[in-house]
């Protein structure tokens, strides 16, 4: 599942190939990679053939492109194992491309390549976001929160309204209407650093630990971004799951057994929500050990 920093390379990426073209033709190969444009593929080619794109966007994994002059942008779903791929004409088509946007300029095409079919492409109607009602996200957009490198995210809001909740704190992090683009692998990451148990309640930090572990979930996102940001000038704009991040040195997830990288002690893994949580017992004390 691709996480913030790679969808803000294929945001990058579609900013500096796509943005400002003029589509000429769309064809759809595979009718479930659209299967979220409920009007259907014939309604999708209608609308998207001789728009503009606007500036390409993001607001946490969510990716969209407006299309200029109109109330409405194309969304890009990337789901499992999607991909958008900037492709010259003449070049083969993938096995598994699904959509293939053509532009006016007879440059580069636009695909949307996914082995399975959990991705796609829809138009949707631009509203005023919930947070910031001066911007227009798209309508299945507007719910979700701003992420922390996004430069209008509002500290001191997110920490009032973290402190209101019922919920553990990673729990909490991985809520998008609190704060977006923050997953699994990240949240761990960033409770290591703060030496926080992600079991520990949202409402019992201080505000000065929410601020520090802002900070952590900041910087681990800067890093990732740096390393997925690798592809920035290729010709390929490419999402497949994996992130430069991955071959970086991870301080706590997938380190079960391992002696953490600042006490020594072995690293823990627990369950959490289907996945798992990884942390140091000694650094970050569970809410009910006592000591
Ligand atoms: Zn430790």
């Amino acid at each position: 599942m691709p996480e913030l920093p790679e969808v803000e390379t294929v945001r990058a990426g579609l900013a500096k190939w796509v943005s400002g073209r003029t589509v000429a033709a769309v064809e759809v190969r595979h009718p479930r990679a659209v299967r979220r444009h409920v009007a259907g593929a014939d309604d999708l080619i209608a609308r998207l053939t001789g728009a503009r794109f606007g500036p390409a966007a993001r607001r946490g994994k969510y990716l969209w492109l407006p299309l200029d002059g109109r109330d409405e942008a194309m969304i890009g779903h990337l789901g499992m194992s999607g991909q958008l791929l900037v492709q010259p004409p003449d070049s083969p088509d993938e096995k598994h491309l699904h959509v293939r946007i053509s532009f006016t300029d007879g440059g580069r095409e636009l695909r949307f390549v996914d082995q399975r079919t959990f991705g796609g492409v829809m138009l949707d109607a631009l509203v005023p976001a919930v947070d910031h009602p001066s911007q227009f996200v798209p309508a299945q957009v507007a719910h979700i929160a701003r992420d922390p490198v996004d430069p209008l995210f509002d500290d001191a809001l997110f920490s009032r309204r973290l402190r209101k909740r019922d919920s553990a704190i990673k729990r909490a992090l991985l809520d998008q209407s609190l704060i977006s683009g923050v997953g699994n692998i990240y949240a761990d990451e960033s409770l290591w650093r703060a030496s926080l148990h992600g079991e520990r309640p949202a409402r019992m930090l201080s505000t000065a630990k929410v601020d520090e572990l802002l900070g952590h979930v900041r910087a681990v996102l800067a890093e990732a971004l740096i390393a997925g940001g690798t592809s920035f000038d290729s010709l390929y704009v490419n999402v497949n799951g994996e992130s430069g991040y991955f071959d970086r040195v991870l301080a706590a997830y997938g380190r079960e057994g391992e002696p953490c990288l600042r006490c020594g002690t072995p690293m823990r893994r627990s369950a959490f929500m289907n996945r798992s949580s990884f942390w140091c017992p000694s650094c970050q004390r569970p809410p009910r050990l006592r000591r």
